[in-house]
């Protein structure tokens, strides 16, 4: 054994990392203070109706290597349902669908693009030359926009405000969770590069079928047979140290002694409980509280008939930014899941208020809603979901790892981060998490751990898009 590495925080972040530390012979210990795992991808029993929902809908896409790396580690890659067909709901209530063709990557949506009623000719044109500029700029070069928003570099290339409204903005307010006009262009740039452009794969959609807390909880065992220890309920509330060196972590159940900890808590979390001497002696610690919140709301919806047919639908131009069908029962019930991103004008809405726009969204999408009796409507609001990917916060997302101490300074050793709000170079997802805690781990064991982007297609790498990534 290599030695023990104390976790703070089971969610994605801190359970990658425990896991791949223990695979490379280190004794992991995650304190997690819920009774449960999966920190912000998680599941409760709603009381009324009896059943486990999700706090939100969480999806994922074939470009996710880590996270889909973790999924096959913890035994639940098959959990996972997925999807090649993006249904949109037009404003005139129409569908649109985008789907993966024959032609290979970049072209492989390109004809189902074209099919689509949801822009017209100019529009569509516009979306084309902006597609062909990201793809030019490829994987490296799409740092040199650090520091824009991905709304000017839109402007730059002239959108219409139809196609930023209806195209741009469901896309990447849903995929960043960060308002377009906020949002980093780096970030807004990836998601087509390595998302949508990059290979049929890679666009590909993914939404797990069981509750997400049947999605993590295997990797509790998973970090246990690997040699480590999972203590759920226990709380940190502090980072020891002594002479610029961790020394362990307190707890409300005591000190847990360590020289090498991993703190993968949310950012504010972490920000509330170090010491001010800490700061000082850690420059990655510094600049935690202006990485800012973005919310988000979901509403899950019970109706006494099927009113939706097909598994999701994105809703361009509406308030409410997708609907996923969960499925319907043996009683003939259908739960609708709704997902608001970047929803800042939601946060203080009534729960009635919630209901009648979420409602009247539907009704729009799926006009058989009209005729069904609503039986439940549960509104989560997650005012803290995420943090605001924007081009403010890639200045000061810190690297997981501590630099060495010198003369020029250097950060407390044995302190490693870890969280999607680190600097991995992706929004807020569960793939930033996970590539997070790989690097935590990777940074310890010394070896490489983090899996590579996905290659992109032949046609991609030749047109000088696909330039390596991690
Ligand atoms: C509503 C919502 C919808 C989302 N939708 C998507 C999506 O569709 N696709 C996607 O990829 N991502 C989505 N995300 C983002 C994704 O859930 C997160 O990026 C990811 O789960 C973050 O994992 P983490 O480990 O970094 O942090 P967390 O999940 O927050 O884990 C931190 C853990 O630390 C624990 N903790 C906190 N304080 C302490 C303490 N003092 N001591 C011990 N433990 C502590 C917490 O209980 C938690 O378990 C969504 C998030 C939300 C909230």
């Amino acid at each position: 054994m290599k030695g023990e590495v104390i976790v703070v925080g089971g969610g994605l972040a801190g359970l990658s990392a425990a896991l791949r530390l223990g695979d490379s012979g280190y004794r992991p210990i995650v304190l997690e203070s819920r009774r449960r795992l999966g920190g912000r991808a998680s599941s409760f029993d709603d009381a009324i109706s009896g059943r486990a929902f999700d706090n939100c809908q969480h999806v994922l896409m074939g470009c996710c290597t880590n996270l889909l790396d973790f999924y096959t580690r913890i035994g639940v890659e098959d959990a996972i349902e997925w999807h090649d067909t993006i249904a949109w709901c037009r404003p005139d209530g129409g569908r649109d669908i985008m789907r993966a063709k024959c032609l290979p990557a970049p072209f492989h949506l390109a004809t189902s693009f074209g099919r689509m009623k949801l822009l017209d000719g100019p529009g569509k044109r516009a979306v084309r030359r902006a597609m062909w500029r990201t793809l030019r700029i490829g994987r490296r070069g799409r740092h040199r926009y650090a520091g824009r928003c991905f709304r000017s570099l839109l402007d730059q290339w002239r959108q219409p405000e139809d196609a930023v409204r209806l195209f741009w903005e469901p896309i990447i307010v849903s995929a960043c969770n960060t308002p377009l006009d906020q949002v980093a262009a780096v970030h807004g740039l990836q998601v087509f590069q390595d998302g949508f452009l990059a290979g049929r794969w890679h666009a590909t959609m993914g939404v797990p079928r069981v509750p997400l807390r049947e999605l993590y909880e295997p990797a509790l065992a998973a970090i246990t047979d690997a040699g480590g220890e999972v203590r759920l309920g226990w709380r940190a509330s502090g980072i020891g140290s002594e002479r610029r060196r961790v020394v362990g972590v307190e707890t409300g159940r005591g000190f847990v002694r360590g020289d090498t900890v991993i703190a993968a808590l949310p950012w504010a979390q972490l920000d509330g409980l170090i010491d001010p001497s800490l700061r000082k002696l850690d420059s990655r610690l510094t600049h935690l509280s202006e990485l800012g919140h973005s919310p988000i709301l979901g509403v899950h919806l019970l109706l006494d008939r099927p009113v939706m047919e097909t598994p999701h639908l994105v809703m361009p131009g509406r308030e409410t930014h997708w609907f996923f069908n969960k499925g319907t029962g043996d009683d003939g019930t259908q739960h609708i899941h709704a997902v608001v991103s970047a929803a800042d004008a939601w946060m203080d809405r009534s729960g009635d208020a919630i209901e009648a726009a979420v409602l009247a969204d539907l009704a729009h999408a799926c006009p058989g809603v009209r005729d069904a009796e609503v039986l439940l409507v549960r509104p989560v609001k997650e005012r803290q979901a995420t943090f605001l990917a924007s081009a403010e916060a890639e200045k000061v997302r810190p690297r997981v790892a501590p630099s060495p101490i010198g003369t020029g300074g250097g950060d407390l050793e044995g302190l490693y981060l870890a969280g999607d709000w680190c600097d991995t170079g992706w929004p807020a997802t569960m793939e930033g998490a996970v590539r997070s805690g790989y690097l935590a781990a990777e940074a310890i064991a010394g070896v490489p751990l983090v899996v590579n982007d996905a290659p992109a297609g032949l046609l991609v790498r030749l047109l000088g898009a696909g330039s390596k990534g991690r």
